[in-house]
C-alpha cells in the first residue's frame, strides 16, 4: 500500500474524536454542543463529528478576529507575514499527501487530483507570501495653490468573513486566509458543510506555523446559520464568498445593514467553442476534461460545446467516448479518474437534470443515468455524460448542473457562435480551439467571461487574475487585484509650506 492509500483508508486526522472549531487560538466545542455528520461520498461511510456552529459561534469568532486585528497583528512588519505565509506553506509542503487524502475523503475528487493540486496550492501561498511585501500607495501630484503633499497608504480592510464552498477545499481555504494573511487582515472562515475537514487541518497548520490566536478562525456550521451570521455581521468589513448565485445574491442583501465589502466568485455556465479548423486529438480530451474534471464541479467548468457543424456528429461522439474511456470509481483509487458527487443533495440534483435532458429532447451519447453497480451503489456516482441535440433554450443549456454533463450544441459560423455563447446569465470561464489566430483574438474579446482559455481549458495561476462578468460575480481572486481586494485606500494630505 502506498503511503497515499495508507493515509485515505486510516487518516491521521479521523481519530474518531469529534472536531471541534478554533476561536481565538482555542479548539471549541459549539456553544450549543451540537455537531453535524461529514461522510465520505465515495462509500456514504461517516469520516466525523464536527461541531455545528452558529450565529453565537460566528460572535464569538468575530469579537476575537476583531480584537487580533487591533492587538499586535497589527504591528505586524510586512517581512514578518511574509515569513509566516512562508512557513505555512513550508508545512502544507510538508503535509501535502495528508491534506489531498482528506480533500479526496471529504468532498470525492479523485486522490490523482488532489494529489496533483500541490504546485497550485504551494504556490498560492507563496505567491502571497511574495504579495506581503509588494504592498504599496503612491505619491500623487496635486495642483492646488500653496504647498501640499498628498500620497496614499493602502491599510487592511479589517475582519474578513470567507465562506466558501465544498469543491476545493484545501485551495478555497488557501484563496481566502492567503490574501488576509497577507495585508494584515483577520478572518473568519466558514467552510461548506460538506467538507469541513481540510480546513480545520490547515487551521493546525497556521496555528503551528506561528499564526496569532484569533488572526485564523474557523467556524464550521450550515449556511443558513453560520453563514448567514458572518454575511450580516456588523463587525464584519468584508464578506469574500465563493459559492451558487443564489445565495450570492443573499450575501449581497446580508451586507447592506452595515455596508460591508463584499467579493463574489459564484457559478457559471461557461462555453467552450470548437472549430472545425483545430487540432481535434486535444480537442477531445481537453472539452471532456473541461466538465468531466472533478466530476463537473467546478464553476467555471466548460459546460455548453458548441461544435461547429461540420465535425459536429464526430466531435460529439468523440468526446462521448472519451468520457467512456474514463474510471469512475472510488476517488482514493490512485487509478480513479472520475469520482463521485459530493452528496446526496448533488445527486438528485444531477440525475433530476439528466431527466430534464431527456425530456427536453436531448440524446445521451455516453452516462445519462446514475452508476449503481457493486459499490458504487453506496456512493453518489454519475459518468461522464454527453448530450447531443441540445438547443440553447434547454434547461440543460441554460441552468448550471455541477455534474458530469456536456450539453453539445452545433453552430454554423463566427458571429452567430459569439452571440450564443454570450446568451446566458453568466461569465466566468470560457474556451475556444481554433489554430486561426485570427478567430481567436476574435472570441478572446467578444466573450464575456472573466477567463478565456484558447487551445486549453482551466489554465490557473496565483498570479493571473480569476473571476466572473455579469452574474458570476465581481471581484477577482488571483493577481495583484486580488490583494487589493484586501485593502483600503486612505489618501494623506500635509500643508508643507
Ligand atoms: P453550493 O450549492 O455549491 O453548495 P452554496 O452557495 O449553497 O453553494 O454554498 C456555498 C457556501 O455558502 C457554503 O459554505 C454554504 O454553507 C454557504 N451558504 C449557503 N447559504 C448561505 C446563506 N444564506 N448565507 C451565507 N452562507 C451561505
Amino acid at each position: 500500500m502506498n503511503e497515499i492509500t495508507q493515509f485515505t483508508t486510516r487518516h491521521p486526522f479521523l481519530d474518531g474524536k469529534p472536531k471541534r472549531m478554533l476561536v481565538d487560538g482555542k479548539w471549541l466545542e459549539a456553544a450549543s454542543g451540537k455537531t453535524f455528520q461529514t461522510i465520505n461520498p465515495s462509500t456514504g461511510e461517516v469520516l466525523a463529528e464536527v461541531a455545528e456552529g452558529d450565529a453565537e459561534d460566528i460572535d464569538r469568532a468575530v469579537a476575537a478576529a476583531r480584537r487580533a486585528f487591533t492587538g499586535p497583528w497589527s504591528k505586524f512588519k510586512p517581512f514578518e507575514r511574509q515569513n509566516l505565509l512562508l512557513k505555512l506553506a513550508e508545512l502544507v509542503e510538508k503535509h501535502f499527501e495528508e491534506l489531498a487524502a482528506l480533500d479526496t475523503l471529504d468532498m470525492g475528487a479523485p486522490i490523482s487530483r488532489t494529489v496533483g493540486n500541490k504546485l497550485r496550492a504551494l504556490g498560492m501561498l507563496r505567491y502571497y507570501a511574495g504579495q506581503a511585501v509588494s504592498i504599496h500607495g503612491e505619491t500623487i501630484e496635486n495642483s492646488l495653490p500653496g504647498e501640499y503633499a498628498s500620497f496614499t497608504l493602502k491599510e487592511p480592510v479589517g475582519v474578513v468573513g470567507a465562506i466558501i464552498p465544498w469543491n476545493g477545499p484545501l485551495t478555497a481555504t488557501i484563496w481566502k486566509i492567503g490574501p488576509a494573511l497577507a495585508t494584515g487582515c483577520t478572518v473568519v472562515l466558514k467552510p461548506a458543510e460538506e467538507a469541513p475537514l481540510t480546513p480545520l487541518r490547515l487551521a493546525e497548520l497556521c496555528q503551528e506555523a506561528g499564526v496569532p490566536p484569533g488572526v485564523v478562525n474557523v467556524v464550521p456550521g450550515y449556511g443558513e446559520t453560520a453563514g448567514a451570521a458572518l454575511a450580516n455581521h456588523r463587525d464584519v468589513d468584508k464578506v469574500a464568498f465563493t459559492g451558487s448565485h443564489l445565495t450570492g445574491q443573499k450575501i449581497i442583501q446580508a451586507s447592506a445593514g452595515n455596508l460591508k465589502r463584499v467579493s463574489l466568485e459564484l457559478g457559471g455556465k461557461s462555453p467552450d467553442v470548437v472549430f472545425a479548423d483545430a487540432d481535434l486529438d486535444a480537442a477531445v480530451p481537453g472539452a471532456g476534461m473541461a466538465v468531466f474534471a472533478n466530476s463537473g464541479q467546478i464553476c467555471s467548468a466548460g459546460t455548453r460545446l458548441f461544435v461547429e457543424r461540420k465535425i459536429y456528429q464526430e466531435f460529439s461522439q468523440r468526446v462521448a467516448d472519451y468520457g467512456k474511456s474514463l474510471k469512475v470509481g472510488n476517488s482514493s483509487d490512485p487509478a480513479t479518474q472520475v469520482g463521485p458527487l459530493v452528496s446526496t443533495e448533488q445527486l438528485d440534483r444531477v440525475t433530476g437534470y439528466l431527466a430534464i435532458g431527456r425530456q427536453e429532447g436531448a440524446r445521451p451519447l455516453s452516462g445519462g443515468e446514475r452508476l449503481t453497480e457493486g459499490d458504487m451503489a453506496k456512493g453518489f456516482f454519475v459518468p461522464p455524460t454527453v448530450f447531443a441535440d441540445v438547443k440553447d433554450e434547454m434547461r440543460i443549456a441554460q441552468e448550471e448542473i455541477f455534474g458530469p454533463v456536456i450539453s453539445a450544441i452545433p453552430f454554423d459560423d463566427i458571429e452567430e457562435v459569439i452571440a450564443r455563447a454570450n446568451a446566458t446569465q453568466f461569465g466566468l470561464g470560457s474556451g475556444l480551439w481554433t489554430r486561426d489566430v485570427t478567430k481567436a483574438h476574435k472570441l478572446a474579446r467578444a466573450i464575456r467571461a472573466g477567463s478565456v482559455w484558447i487551445n486549453c481549458y482551466q489554465a490557473m495561476d496565483p498570479a493571473v487574475p480569476f473571476g466572473g462578468y455579469k452574474m458570476s460575480g465581481y471581484g477577482r481572486e488571483s493577481g495583484k487585484q486580488h490583494v487589493e481586494e484586501y485593502l483600503n485606500v486612505k489618501s494623506v494630505w500635509i500643508r508643507t509650506a
